[in-house]
């Protein structure tokens, strides 16, 4: 019986059918090779929050299908933040990301965007939740650790602007029936 069905068949629904619509039970199968782009940022790198990033993620259950550190130019950040460059906070936003080393990853799995943007916390660090990177590890915007796409469509322009496709892995998890009904 394929995925699909046998949610439809699931005990769970009538139980349910009472309430709003909701989305309890997707009909449509885990997108397991959605991608996102994390970046840990200057600060975060320099105050040696990487593995501690990077751990976050794994035992989320996402896989990392790609990682590198390399000096952000000028010109890959501006491309970067293109639709912030009106911003008066810009100029500062450039120094800021170019400072220092940073640390890329590409992640994939079910519904990443949307759950990192969650681990990732609020932009501005005084609003992000305790348990979230930046509401554990920073105190302000302008140094707010890290960074994440904010929907599938920017983490596909995101991938492609800071990665080759021959730098991102295809590879299996042998643990994924543990994490995804197959
Ligand atoms: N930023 C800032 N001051 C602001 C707003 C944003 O320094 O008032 C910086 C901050 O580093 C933030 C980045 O600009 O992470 C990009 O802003 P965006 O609104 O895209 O936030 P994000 O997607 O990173 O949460
Ligand atoms: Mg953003």
């Amino acid at each position: 019986m394929n995925f699909i069905l046998r949610r439809l068949l699931s005990g769970g629904t009538a139980k349910h059918s009472a309430r709003a619509p909701c989305l309890l039970y997707s009909s449509v199968a885990p997108d397991m090779r959605e991608r996102t782009l994390i970046a840990v940022k200057p600060d975060g790198v320099q105050r040696r929050l990487v593995g501690e990033i990077i751990k976050r993620f794994e035992q989320r259950g996402f896989k990392l299908v790609g990682i590198k550190m390399l000096q952000g130019s000028e010109g890959i950040l501006a491309e970067h933040y293109h639709d912030l460059r009106r911003k008066p906070f810009y100029p500062a936003l450039i120094r800021y990301m170019t400072s220092g080393p940073v640390v890329a990853m590409v992640w994939e799995g079910h519904n990443v965007v949307r759950s990192s943007r969650f681990m990732v916390g609020e932009t501005d660090s005084s609003l992000a939740k305790p348990g979230t990177v930046r509401g554990d590890f920073s105190v302000h915007i302008s140094r707010n650790v890290i960074h994440a796409s904010d929907s599938v469509e920017v983490a596909e322009r995101e991938i492609s602007l800071w990665f080759h496709s021959a730098e991102l892995m295809n590879w299996e998890t042998s643990d994924h029936s543990d994490l995804y009904q197959v």
